[in-house]
């Protein structure tokens, strides 16, 4: 296993649509390993392909330590309910904000000898899910973020927020 780098900010791979994976090679099962380690050591809950400069459709989730879940080409296919809550992201180091994530999810995903199983996610795991999901096609969670905190969890002012207060005030 090798620790992989987390790119970040305005890298253009977090920015793409990645492809599925067509075969598990022993290269996915390495990349596999090396995302685990590599979330592990940033203190993350969660990692994604493009994170690690692979453009294809593999993520990992470790919420419950020592219990990581490996998904190959995921897809949500249920969720029930809404969370609000603080979300951070290891590609945007230092920020976090407040995103809106269904409060259960089910994945249906590969796992490495391609063997299709489903996942159901509550609460943190559900926001993890989501996540990292998005980032298989691109989406950071800044894009669905209600507002943005600063250090001191204060609400950071975006073109978002602007817009809200200022249908507010009407
Ligand atoms: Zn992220």
């Amino acid at each position: 296993m090798a620790k992989r780098k987390i790119l970040t900010d305005s890298d253009p791979a977090l920015r793409q649509v990645c492809k599925p994976v067509e075969k598990i090679t022993p290269r996915i099962e390495t990349l596999l390993d090396d995302m685990i380690e590599t979330m592990r050591a940033a203190n993350g809950v969660g990692l994604a392909g493009p994170q690690v400069g692979v453009l294809r459709r593999v993520v990992v989730v470790e919420t419950e330590p020592g219990n990581p879940i490996e998904l190959i080409n995921p897809v949500i296919v249920d969720y029930a309910g809404e969370q609000e809550g603080a979300e951070g992201c290891l590609s945007l180091p230092g920020r976090s904000g407040i995103v809106k994530r269904p409060m259960k999810v089910k994945v249906r995903a590969l796992n490495r000898k391609g063997e299709e199983f489903t996942v159901e996610g509550t609460e943190l795991l559900a926001r993890a899910f989501c996540h990292e999901l998005d980032h298989l096609d691109g989406t950071l969670y800044t894009d669905r973020a209600e507002y943005m905190l600063d250090e001191d969890n204060f609400e950071v002012e975006t073109p978002r927020t602007r817009l809200r207060k200022h249908a507010r005030r009407k």
